[in-house]
């Protein structure tokens, strides 16, 4: 088993307010690890809107999603906090007052004084192909993330789909797999123009295949897969044979794991007080869209707003014995010292 990690606080998702909450949290000099299972930060803004504009972010007549997320990222540097991507929190357990226990699916386990659930509208979670029989496959043979490319090496794998995550992964692990297939239903791609290019080159110098239909039948057996079946519009079908497959058909959203974790819950949300934006058990925080409170807006804008009085609640926890003087970015020389200006 993995070491535990100890951190004042461990922040759970990397969206656009757990993000401003490491800002918050470090001009109280409180460090904090993030962990999202996207395999980026951003949270919504970078997952479903990245070139979308936003227009009322205060102060900020106008920036994209991505824009945002990059401009967040730069705020938040001088606090170096750690972020552990493509990673599910999947347990959170109470150990002291306040304290925590916190796993994730990749194994990893962390120690917080507080926590802080900024996991929006919940975890995203890929969406299953519609392909009968997949699910003793799942995880075996059947995977919808790379988690390590070298278990992909000298395989014969079958990527299917058409966005920005089939094309990306088809040319990170052509060079790795023995051979490579990319099914798609039609013969135009959503992904970027460039990537369209490079996989096309790749099809017609023979290094990779190329297949226009719809995966219609698996064949394999104890959840190993041996080949698939290829059904393309006018009705013809073909075999592959593979031993892995990877379909990325985007993302849903779903509360996954936070459901289980014995928090007071409130139509899926978690309820707060907007004194402190804790939940009912101390030491347990709630920011941005996976809070609610009378007169609740799920904008980025009153994310950024809880994150600010939650670290000032938090800062009794982690340093109990000391007194919290309030000050300004402005004025005062020891927060600018923090933020590496002064
Ligand atoms: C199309 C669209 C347009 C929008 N336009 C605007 C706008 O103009 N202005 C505005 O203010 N708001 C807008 N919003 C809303 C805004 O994006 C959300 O309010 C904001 O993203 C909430 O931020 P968050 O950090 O709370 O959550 P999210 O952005 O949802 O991030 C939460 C993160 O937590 C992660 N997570 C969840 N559970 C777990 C877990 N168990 N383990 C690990 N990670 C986990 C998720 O993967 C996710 O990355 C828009 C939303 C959409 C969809």
């Amino acid at each position: 088993m993995s070491e535990t990690i100890k951190t004042d606080v461990l922040i759970i998702g990397a969206g656009p307010v757990g993000l401003f909450a490491v800002f918050e949290l470090g001009l109280l000099d409180i460090k904090a690890h993030l962990v999202d299972i996207l395999d980026k930060v951003g949270g919504q803004c970078a997952e479903l809107y990245p070139e979308k504009p936003i227009y009322d972010i205060p102060g900020i007549p106008y920036i994209t999603g991505h824009g945002l997320t990059e401009a967040l990222m730069a705020q938040i540097k001088p606090f170096n906090p750690t972020f552990h991507l493509g990673e599910m929190v999947t347990t959170l357990d109470k150990i002291g007052e306040p304290a925590f226990r916190v796993a994730t699916d990749a194994g990893k386990t962390f120690e917080a004084k507080c926590v802080v659930i900024a996991a929006g509208g919940g975890s995203f979670q890929p969406k299953r192909p519609p392909i009968n029989g997949i699910e003793p496959y799942e995880e075996k043979s059947v995977f919808y993330a790379v988690r390590k490319m070298e278990n992909f090496r000298d395989k014969k794998l079958l990527i299917v789909g058409g966005g920005d995550s089939a094309l990306d992964w088809t040319l990170n692990l052509q060079p790795v797999a023995q051979r490579l297939t990319l099914v798609h239903r039609r013969d135009e791609f959503r992904g970027a123009p460039d990537s369209v290019n490079k996989m096309r080159e790749l099809v017609a110098a023979g290094q990779m295949d190329l297949k226009i239909g719809q995966v219609s039948e698996l064949e394999g057996d104890g959840g190993k897969l041996a080949a698939v079946s290829i059904k393309d519009k006018a009705g013809a079908t073909s075999r592959v044979e593979i031993d892995a497959m990877l379909p990325f058909f985007g993302l849903t959203m779903k509360l996954g794991p936070v459901a289980d974790w014995g928090i007071e819950l409130k139509d899926n949300l978690i309820p707060v007080d907007t004194g402190t934006f804790e939940s009912n058990v101390p030491g347990l925080f709630a920011i941005g869209d996976i809070n609610t409170y009378p007169g609740k807006l799920k904008l980025i804008l009153s994310g950024f707003h809880e994150a600010a009085l939650m670290a000032q609640q938090a800062y009794h926890y982690v340093f109990p014995d000391k007194k919290l003087v309030f000050q300004y970015t402005t004025s005062s020389t020891s927060l600018q010292k923090k933020l590496g200006v002064a």
